[in-house]
């Protein structure tokens, strides 16, 4: 089921989400749950989606890039849902990510992002697992993860000069930030 967008000016957008007891992670409706923010991510054309975006105070997120619309020159990632996750910076570089959001319609930004990074979360079944995350893909992580403690990317930018619509944003930036991309993807090799 294709669930509603949470936007900016929600306040459960700006909640500290509660970790998902492990008990309730396997039930039914917990499942059921995750596969709709997967597919509310599919239908929306979204690289990622958190929890609060759906109206869930949860630390959850879902991170997947593949043949994507809204990010054409996006590197593919594939899915993988994070649940209780913590992150950790492997570098003191910074890249500027030019980032959109599904709950602020039509505007992006530039936000500075931590190009390599360590996820450690349980997975849909409650695995734990530990995984490394380079380049622009740690991006979108960080992105997501910013949402589980109520932080939304205007909160991260530096200068809001480069807050711009979609429509502004591919008249003006997409050039430039596409070959940004490419050098990033160069670097950190996605
Ligand atoms: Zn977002």
């Amino acid at each position: 089921m294709v669930l509603e967008i949470t936007h900016i000016g929600n306040p459960i957008l700006r909640d500290i989400c509660v970790e998902v007891p492990e008990d309730r992670l396997l039930d039914e409706d917990f499942q059921t749950f995750i596969d709709d923010l997967i597919e509310t991510k599919r239908h929306t054309n979204g690289a990622g989606i958190a929890a609060p975006q759906v109206g869930e105070p949860f630390r959850i997120f879902v991170v997947e890039v593949k043949d994507n619309p809204r990010y054409p020159y996006k590197p593919e990632a594939p899915l993988t849902v994070c649940v209780n996750p913590r992150l950790k910076f492997l570098t003191d570089e910074r890249f500027d990510n030019f980032e959109g959001c599904l709950s602020i319609p039509d505007l992006r930004g530039r936000v500075p992002r931590c190009p390599h990074i360590c996820i450690d979360a349980l997975d849909r079944d409650g695995k734990p697992f530990t995984m490394e995350v380079k380049g622009i893909t740690a991006g979108t992580f960080q992105h997501e993860m910013d949402h589980l403690d109520g932080i939304l990317f205007p909160d991260r930018m530096k200068d809001m000069h480069s807050l711009s619509t979609w429509a502004e944003f591919k008249e003006r930036h997409e050039e430039a930030f596409r070959t940004q991309v490419e050098s990033v993807v160069a670097k950190w090799g996605s």
